[in-house]
């Protein structure tokens, strides 16, 4: 029998969380703490020592030798310095395991080859990593044993942010500024915090290890730079939310295991659309923890995959022609007394302030969409969004046909007397109607939807932090809500002035409301119509993030400085450019080393078996004809690749920056896809046995 699995025994044993620290804490330090936690109020000295020594002895316990700051620097992935806890040796030859409030709380790592776009010169290397006493300390189990996993942020000496945590967290505080301030407008006087909620879904693939080993580009790139497409693919929909089998089923009952003993709420999983997908989400929490968790979450999808034989694809379009990996970032405002600033609520005076948030959302999004396509533009989310797949690139907001009849009405009347569904008006307050949370059909094609009492973000890449999204999307509010705060606080009468605010942003921004089919190419040349940007690229949406106008928001929110903003650019078009050159120089590599020969090989035995053939007095045409046929591809396949080998010769030698990462993309992406084509359809009529690595089918039916 399987031994049984106590669930609420495991989940967050490995975390210092509230409970630990309560038991663990004297009264004192844990009040000065929750302090800090609560109200950003600063640690001192003795209080960080205490925790220090609590927390050290409590993962020793867990069999923790070493700590780390983990901190999320702007490469993407998570990054750790491991010390052990060891101290100097005593005069007896033995050492004691010693942790300081000044270790816990600051750290230094050599930074000088983290990405900075310029910030930090390199001769000014010191780089600093702050604890973020708001996202738990942890203990994490791995080959290299317990390591105590101190969540950070981190700067620059001169205290620009170089990483996603920090930013995060000024917009976090600038959301909560603004947020209060409005519920004050409505009369609340009781809640004191006001917190994004982030529930963030995790799209990924997995193939098994051995056949993963056979791909160059999977290993280089995390994505199939070649291949054609299998007889069957997707068509079927017979794998979404399919049976899940068991080799998959046995790794995702490890990761639920692993992430809740971290404290992640791993709560649905299922199989995507496309073989080999699966989804998994979390219970959502705070933005800070769910971007920490998410982050957990690849980390822990990845290394069970490992245990089990398999891989971990989290690249958005690990296989052309079959759907992309994305994350959904479900969004919404909550206060510290539990109230959801984005539920309609039942009474007309929560629906007054729900119409008025939602409205201020509208134009959040329509003054920054630019904002919002940037903080999802990543090499690999080039080939989903407004390419060959869903999300399209463009902005656009699904309200659901009741909202959106209520802003109709809005719009073209100036007040909205009824709501859908015949409810009963209980107005109360001038003259809008009550809203009825599940009157909203879902539309799975809108990059930003309202379900109910959150929004959801559709268009984050599945590998990105959803830290990105986040920043914009607490800003963007933060900066709407100022504005009708704004106008509306000192006004003589307070209806009427909430009144006119809701509906000047649903008269101006109406043009952001799309509740049809976003994946139709009407839908393009409406947008069109509508004035609504259509940004198609990574390279051609990075810009948005030092235009006058993201400059001053962001600068006026204390969320970015401007030399901030243009280092951050700075290292996207860079990074953007890495990644296509190592894409190019890994296709030379296949093309040269692998399908070459292997093809050339090929031909030889056809010419072979020709002769022979021939040689028997038969007929050869059709050996001849498939010999010619595939001495055609084989030569453009070799043109293709001095091509690509010049134009990816011409990039590297260009000078870093927005023109180069312009050049890869115009050029180089263009002299990839030249050499693919040949090669894939020779794919299709080189015998199997002769092709030097596992085909489409063999990675996503068979894993
Ligand atoms: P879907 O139909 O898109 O799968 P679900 O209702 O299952 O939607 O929720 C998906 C995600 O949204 C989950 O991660 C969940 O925790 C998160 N979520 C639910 N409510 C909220 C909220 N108020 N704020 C933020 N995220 C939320
Ligand atoms: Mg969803």
């Amino acid at each position: 029998m399987s031994e049984l699995l106590n669930v609420t025994t495991i989940f967050g044993e490995d975390v210092f969380n509230d409970t630990v620290m309560q038991e663990r804490l004297p009264k004192k330090v844990y009040k000065n703490l929750k302090r800090t936690i609560e109200e950003g109020k600063e640690l001192d000295l003795v209080t960080a020592d205490v925790i220090a020594h609590e927390m050290k002895e409590w993962a020793i316990e867990k069999g923790a030798t070493h700590y780390t700051h983990w901190f999320q620097p702007l490469t993407g992935v998570t990054a750790e310095k491991h010390d052990s806890f060891i101290s100097a040796p005593l005069p007896s030859g033995k050492v004691l395991m010693s942790f300081s409030g000044k270790e816990l709380i600051k750290g230094e790592p050599d930074a000088s080859s983290f990405p900075s776009g310029g910030l930090r010169a390199t001769f000014e290397a010191r780089g600093y990593t702050a604890w973020d006493c708001t996202s738990p300390a942890f203990v994490r189990h791995d080959a290299a044993g317990a390591t105590l996993c101190i969540p950070t942020a981190f700067c620059s000496y001169t205290g620009e942010a170089l990483d996603q945590k920090t930013p995060l967290l000024r917009s976090m505080e600038a959301i909560n500024t603004q947020s209060l301030r409005l519920l004050r407008l409505f009369g609340n006087t009781t809640s004191k915090k006001v917190t994004p909620s982030v529930g963030p879904e995790q799209e990924y693939f997995l193939v098994d290890a051995e056949k993963f080993k056979q791909r160059k580009d999977l290993i280089y790139t995390g994505r199939t730079l070649f291949g054609a497409m299998p007889p069957k693919g997707q068509e079927l929909d017979d794998h979404y939310f399919g049976t899940i089998r068991q080799r998959i089923a046995g790794f995702m009952k490890d990761v639920n295991e692993e992430l809740w003993k971290v404290g992640v709420t791993a709560k649905t999983q299922h199989n995507e659309v496309a073989p080999a997908q699966h989804e998994l989400a979390p219970i959502y929490a705070e933005a800070n923890v769910a971007v920490d968790h998410n982050h957990l979450v690849m980390q822990t999808l990845k290394r069970v995959a490992c245990q089990h034989g398999m891989k971990c694809l989290l690249h958005e379009k690990p296989f052309a022609g079959v759907n992309g990996s994305g994350k959904h970032n479900n969004w919404s405002l909550t206060t510290d007394d539990g109230k959801n600033l984005l539920d309609p609520g039942k009474t007309p005076h929560e629906n007054i302030q729900f119409l008025l948030v939602l409205t201020c959302i509208l134009k959040a999004v329509d003054d920054h969409a630019d904002l919002l396509r940037e903080s999802a533009a990543d090499p690999g989310n080039d080939h989903r969004l407004g390419a060959n797949e869903a999300p399209p690139a463009i902005i656009s907001i699904f309200l659901g046909e009741q909202l959106e009849d209520v802003m109709e009405q809005l719009v073209s009347t100036g007040e909205a007397t009824h709501s859908l569904k015949g409810g009963k008006l209980e107005t109360g307050v001038r003259t809008l109607p009550d809203l009825a949370k599940d009157a909203t059909d879902r539309n799975r094609t809108s990059p930003f939807a309202f379900t109910g009492n959150k929004f959801e973000f559709r268009m984050v890449g599945s590998r990105d932090s959803v830290a990105g999204p986040n920043v914009v999307l607490n800003t963007i509010v933060a900066e709407a809500f100022a504005e009708a705060c704004d106008a509306i606080e000192g006004a003589e009468d307070f209806q009427k002035a909430v009144h006119d605010q809701i509906k000047k942003y649903a008269v101006e921004h109406q043009r952001v409301v799309f509740n049809g089919n976003g994946y139709s190419d009407e839908w393009v040349e409406e947008a069109k119509r509508r004035g609504l940007p259509n940004i198609k690229s990574m390279v051609e949406a990075i810009p948005a993030l030092t235009t006058e106008k993201s400059v001053a928001m962001f600068e006026k929110f204390k969320v970015f400085t401007r030399a901030e903003l243009e280092s951050r650019a700075e290292i996207k078009f860079e990074n953007y450019a890495k990644a296509i050159n190592i894409e190019a120089r890994t296709m030379i590599d296949m093309a040269s080393k692998q399908f070459i020969p292997a093809v050339i090989k090929y031909t030889k035995e056809l010419a072979d078996t020709v002769v022979a053939v021939k040689a028997a007095g038969v007929d050869a045409d059709v050996q001849a004809d498939l010999l010619k046929e595939v001495s055609v591809l084989l030569a453009e396949m070799k043109r293709a690749l001095t091509a690509l080998c010049q134009s990816a010769d011409h990039a590297a030698a260009m000078e870093e920056g927005e023109g180069q990462a312009k050049y890869y993309y115009s050029d180089v992406v263009p002299a990839m896809e030249a050499l693919r084509a040949p090669v894939d359809k020779l794919e299709m009529i080189v015998d199997k046995e002769a092709w030097p690595m596992p085909s489409y089918g063999d990675l996503i039916f068979e894993v």
